[in-house]
């Protein structure tokens, strides 16, 4: 049962908590929220632009920011006078940059949440939880087929395995950058 108002269950955390549909899209939503002002990713007045390539992860960002603009008085646009950029990359997408990156030697490639004007609102969520989003919020999006190399299949295996790892990845490059 949901922990927080006992319907059927969506999505269940590796702690076990378990949500709802409904309750799914609050906690997403307000997770949104939590990111960008932690991270001071985008405030009121600022034009936030961002690529909608139709991939599940575009359409929950579109999705996102859109609700953030209107809270938060901000302007989405899709021409080149955005002070900011959002881009659609999230905890597994991370993950498997930064993983192949640690693989060259003097990498000089940065993981933070934000990178000068570039934003990733969906920094802290699993792809699982981003494509569960998508789904509630009946958006419509393409399948994008990705080619996992040797490296990204390791590392999904190794979250089958120990949930939480890819987070502690991410973790890891927040503790580095001093943004935890
Ligand atoms: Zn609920």
């Amino acid at each position: 049962m949901c922990n927080q108002c006992e319907t059927n269950p969506v999505y269940e955390f590796t702690n076990q908590r378990k949500l709802c549909k409904s309750c799914f899209v609050r906690y997403f939503q307000k997770k949104i929220f939590y990111v960008i002002r932690k991270f001071k990713m985008a405030h009121s007045g600022d034009m936030i632009g961002y690529k909608n390539n139709k991939g599940f992860r575009d359409v929950v960002l579109e999705d996102v920011l859109k609700m953030f603009a209107e809270k938060a008085n901000a302007n989405l646009i899709k021409s080149s006078k955005a002070n900011k950029i959002a881009i659609s990359s999230t905890l597994d997408s991370e993950t498997d940059e930064i993983t192949h990156e640690l693989m060259k030697e003097n990498s000089k490639m940065k993981f933070a949440p934000v990178e000068k004007n570039i934003i990733k609102p969906l920094y802290l969520f699993l792809d699982e939880e981003v494509l569960l989003y998508a789904k509630i919020r009946k958006l419509k999006f393409k399948e994008i087929k990705n080619k996992k190399d040797k490296i990204s299949l390791f590392i999904d295996e190794l979250e089958e395995k120990h949930p939480e790892i890819k987070r502690a990845i991410v973790n890891g490059i927040l503790k580095m950058e001093n943004l935890r």
